[in-house]
């Protein structure tokens, strides 16, 4: 039978009319789909849009957050994964079902997808109850589930099936995890609730306090991508800004440096480096001597805020790396995972 197929159909298409196994990153910020044989097959951001006391989805992805803070009173855009927790699980089952639709062209393959899902490592018992149950209700016959910074880790290529140490700090929209791994298991993992949603709503309150100007998420997301850094010694850049005069109620334009946006961003940093050197402290010294030469890497779309990675350098000492493409190192780690299961089922929860 098989060769009768494979006569006609390559292997790979064949592989993926019988099977549709498939790796997910949900994150705060962004889900991402990998399929092996294809890729990535979806990356949008973790936004559902749904009519007001239903769980019909209007829209998901980058439509929805479209949405965000525009809707009207019988809409609601809601990012359904907050601060690396499940704030809401019928929203979260309703977006991660139309999105497995979407990842596989919204038809069903014969067996049953398993499938891999990356998951904040601060989650709880229940809330990965949650995720498996809302990924068996979309059709997956097996969920495995496994820490984002183990996934972020195998993303990035780092040896963690070697007795090496290896560092990997993924910071997301609603966290930075860090973890130390050898041997396909974390010797330290640490989730904080701070990330790149907190740098937006530090820019917020920053322009907000100094301007009296209220500006949008969406807004102060924009400003740290565009002109945000972590150092001073660069380059002064400017960006214009728009919001509400919060004294005459009417829209105003202001001209945002980036010595500003470096002032709103301090404590958040703050917090980041903070975390960092906990987990140093907290490892093994064998470990530890490995880090020396091996280093930091980091991982997740908060690592590429400028100036990020030399400033982590400077205060640990250690030599810093970015991961090739931070933004796809987890759903490349849990593709690689999906690919070799035997291989990685410890690294899985
Ligand atoms: P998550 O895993 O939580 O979904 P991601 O790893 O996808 O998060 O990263 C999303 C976060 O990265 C957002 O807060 C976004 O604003 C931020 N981000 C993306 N690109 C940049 C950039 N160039 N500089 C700073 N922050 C960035
Ligand atoms: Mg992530």
């Amino acid at each position: 039978m098989k060769k009768f197929f494979a006569k006609f159909i390559p292997a790979r298409r064949f592989m993926g009319l019988i099977s549709n196994d498939i790796a997910i990153d949900l994150g705060t910020a962004n889900t991402l789909v990998y399929v092996p044989h294809r890729g990535i097959v979806l990356n949008e951001p973790s936004v559902v849009a749904v009519k007001v006391n239903t769980n019909v989805v209007l829209a998901a992805g980058k439509k929805a957050k479209e949405m965000l803070g525009k809707t009207p009173e019988s809409i609601i855009a809601s990012r359904p994964i907050r601060d690396g927790v499940i704030a809401n699980y019928e929203l979260t089952e309703s977006m991660l079902r139309y999105f497995i639709a979407q990842a596989n062209n919204n038809r069903r393959s014969l067996i049953r997808p398993r499938m891999v899902i990356g998951v904040p490592s601060g989650i709880t018992q229940v809330e990965r109850r949650a995720v498996e149950d809302s990924a068996k209700e979309a059709g997956a016959r097996e969920v495995y589930t496994m820490m984002e910074p183990m996934a972020a880790a195998i993303g990035a290529g780092l040896p963690v099936h070697e007795p090496t140490g290896s560092m990997i700090v993924d910071i997301g929209g609603g966290t930075t995890e860090v973890a130390v791994i050898t041997l396909k298991n974390p010797v330290f993992c640490r989730s904080i609730r701070v990330g790149g949603d907190e740098m937006d709503s530090a820019i917020v309150n920053y322009v907000k306090r100094k301007y009296n100007l209220l500006i949008g998420d969406r807004t102060a997301e924009q400003i740290k991508i565009q002109i945000g850094t972590v150092l001073v010694e660069e380059e002064i850049q400017r960006m214009e800004v728009k919001g509400r005069d919060l004294i005459t109620g009417v829209p105003k334009t202001i001209t945002l440096t980036s010595i500003e946006v470096n002032e709103s961003l301090l404590e958040t940093v703050a917090s980041i480096v903070e975390i960092i050197r906990i987990a140093l402290e907290n490892t093994p010294p064998e470990l530890s001597s490995d880090l020396v030469d091996s280093g930091i890497t980091m991982a997740g779309g908060g690592s590429l805020l400028r100036g990020l990675d030399k400033l982590i350098s400077r205060e640990t000492g250690l030599p810093v790396h970015i991961a090739p493409e931070p933004l796809l190192a987890v759903v490349y780690g849990v593709g690689k995972v999906l690919e070799n299961l035997d291989f990685f089922r410890e690294a899985l929860m």
